[in-house]
C-alpha cells in the first residue's frame, strides 16, 4: 500500500485559529493513524500579508497542541525557482500564456460579461497572441472551455464543475510570484502529497487545481473537503463567538489534549463517545466518520471537556504547566510529590488550569490572608477553643494518616460538644483563608502536621489580637 502523505499549509497572515488547527489535526491524525507522513508547509508568497511573527505563532500553537511534522517546514518563498520551472513547462506545452491586458481593460471585460448575464470572467484576449515575457505581463492558465471537471471528494462525494464556469486564471503575477492554486499544486506534486484534507471554503479551487494536475501530467491526490466550523448562530466562526486563537486557549488554562479532542469531535464522530485520549484518537481516526454538516463551536462543551481531561490526566502531567501559573500568583512551587498531592485535591474541582492555580495558591502561601467576610462569620472568640484543642490532639498523634486526623476531629467534637461543621469552617479559614476549598481532611493530609499546627496557631493569634482591639 502506498504511504499516506498529508500536509498542513497555513498562510502566515495571523495566529493559528481553531478552524485552521482542526484542519491540521485531521491531516496529522490521518497520517499518524495510517503510519504515513505529515508535512508542514508555510504558504508565504503573499509578502505583504505574511509575517515572521505569524510563522512563529503558528509553530508555537502546533507545538503546544502536540502536532509534530515529519518533513518541513517548507517555505514557499524559498521555492520560487521550482514554481518558475513548472510554469515554464506549462508555457512550453501551450497550457499557459503571457497576458498584458491592463486593469482598465480587465475591468471593462468583467462589466461586459456581467451585463450580458454571465460571470465576470477573463475573455481569453491574449490566449492566442503568442506574447513573450514583458515587465507587466502575467501568466494565465489556458483552461479548457468545454467539458466538466469532477471532484471526487472523500467527504462530499462527486461534485461536477462545468469548465465553462472557469476562466483562464492567473498562475503567475507580473513580479514572477506564483498564485495560490499553482503553487499548491506544484508543492503537492513535488512533495508527493497523496491526501489533501482542507476546509470546504477551498472547494471552488479544486477543479482549477485538478486541471493544473492534468496539464502537468501528474496523478491527483485524494481530496477531502471538511465542512467549516461555525459559531452557535451558524455563521462562520469569528471573534464574536469567543477566543479564536489556539494559544488563547492555552493561556486560559486549557489542556492541549482537551482542545485537540474537542476540535476533532467537531466534525468527526465515533459513536456517541465524547472523551478521547490522544492515543485513542490516533487509533480510531479515519476519514469515513468525518461529518457532512458544519461543526458548531460550543465554548461550554469545550470547557466541560477540559474539566474531564484535567480529571483524567496524571497529576505529574499537570505539574509542568501549573508551575508558571502558580508563580504568577506569587507561589514558588517545584515539580515533585508535594505538588502532585496538591493537584490530586483539585483535579476534580477545576475546569481549567487557572482555576486549579487559584485553588492551589493557599498551599504555598507563607502567610494566609483571611477573607474578611469569612473572618466576621467564623473567627469568633468561641472559635479559639476548638482550634486550640485540635492543635493539642494533633500534637499528641504519632501518625498523621487520614484516620488519625478524623479521630482528632472526633475528639474535639466530643470535648466541645460542637458539630463537625462548626469546627471545620474556622479550621478551613485558618488553613486556606477561604470558605471554599478541597476537603478539609485532604488539605490537612497534604500540608502535614507541622504546617497545619503553625497555621492553626497563627489563626488563634489573629483572632485573639482582633478580639483585643
Ligand atoms: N494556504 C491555504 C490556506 O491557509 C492552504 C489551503 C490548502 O490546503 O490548499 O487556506
Amino acid at each position: 500500500m502506498t504511504k499516506i502523505i498529508t500536509r498542513f499549509p497555513p498562510s502566515p497572515t495571523g495566529y493559528l485559529h481553531v478552524g485552521g488547527a482542526r484542519t491540521a489535526i485531521f491531516n496529522w491524525l490521518y497520517a499518524r493513524h495510517m503510519k504515513g507522513d505529515f508535512i508542514l508547509r508555510i504558504e508565504d508568497t503573499d509578502t505583504e500579508r505574511s509575517t515572521q511573527a505569524s510563522v512563529d505563532a503558528i509553530f508555537e500553537a502546533l507545538k503546544w497542541l502536540g502536532i509534530d511534522w515529519d518533513d518541513g517546514p517548507f517555505f514557499q518563498s524559498k521555492r520560487l525557482h521550482i514554481y518558475q520551472e513548472y510554469i515554464q513547462k506549462l508555457i512550453d506545452s501551450g497550457d499557459a500564456y503571457y497576458c498584458t491586458c491592463s486593469p482598465e481593460k480587465l475591468d471593462a471585460m468583467r462589466k461586459k460579461a456581467v451585463a450580458s448575464g454571465g460571470k465576470p470572467k477573463y475573455d481569453g484576449t491574449c490566449r492566442n497572441r503568442g506574447l513573450s515575457k514583458t515587465e507587466d505581463a502575467v501568466i494565465r492558465f489556458a483552461a479548457p472551455v468545454t467539458g466538466t471537471t469532477i471532484v471526487d471528494d472523500m467527504i462530499k462525494g462527486k461534485i461536477v464543475f462545468q469548465n465553462s464556469e472557469l476562466d483562464d486564471f492567473i498562475i503567475s503575477r507580473s513580479n514572477g510570484t506564483p498564485t495560490y492554486n499553482i503553487a499548491v499544486v506544484i508543492d503537492d506534486i513535488t512533495m508527493n502529497i497523496n491526501t489533501v484534507i482542507r476546509g470546504d471554503d477551498h472547494l471552488n479551487n479544486t477543479p482549477k487545481q485538478i486541471l493544473l494536475y492534468n496539464a502537468l501530467e501528474s496523478p491527483l491526490p485524494a481530496f477531502g473537503h471538511v465542512p467549516m466550523v461555525l459559531g452557535n448562530d451558524r455563521t462562520r466562526l469569528s471573534k464574536r463567538h469567543g477566543a479564536m486563537s489556539v494559544t488563547a486557549y492555552r493561556d486560559m488554562g486549557y489542556l492541549p489534549d482537551a482542545l485537540l479532542n474537542y476540535l476533532v469531535r467537531l466534525g468527526w464522530s465515533y459513536g456517541d463517545q465524547e472523551f478521547f485520549t490522544r492515543d485513542e484518537l490516533i487509533e480510531k481516526f479515519t476519514l469515513k466518520n468525518i461529518g457532512r454538516s458544519a461543526g458548531i463551536f460550543n465554548k461550554d462543551k469545550l470547557l466541560a471537556l477540559n474539566a474531564d481531561h484535567i480529571k483524567a490526566a496524571p497529576p505529574s502531567q499537570l505539574s509542568k504547566p501549573l508551575i508558571p501559573l502558580l508563580k504568577e500568583r506569587g507561589c514558588d512551587a517545584g515539580e515533585g510529590l508535594f505538588l502532585e498531592n496538591v493537584i490530586k485535591t483539585l483535579n476534580t474541582r477545576s475546569k481549567t488550569l487557572l482555576d486549579m492555580a487559584d485553588g492551589a495558591a493557599f498551599y504555598f502561601q507563607k502567610t494566609i490572608s483571611y477573607d474578611e467576610k469569612a473572618v466576621k462569620k467564623f473567627f469568633k472568640s468561641s472559635s479559639i477553643k476548638p482550634l486550640y484543642l485540635l492543635i493539642k490532639q494533633f500534637n499528641e498523634l504519632d501518625g498523621f494518616e487520614e484516620k488519625d486526623i478524623e479521630n482528632a476531629f472526633k475528639a474535639v467534637m466530643e470535648l466541645t460538644v460542637l458539630k463537625l461543621g462548626k469546627i471545620a469552617q474556622p479550621v478551613r479559614l485558618a488553613l486556606t483563608g477561604k470558605t471554599v476549598s478541597p476537603g478539609i481532611f485532604e488539605i490537612i493530609g497534604v500540608l502535614g502536621k507541622k504546617e497545619i499546627v503553625s497555621r492553626l496557631n497563627n489563626a488563634i493569634k489573629f483572632i485573639s489580637e482582633r478580639e483585643n482591639q
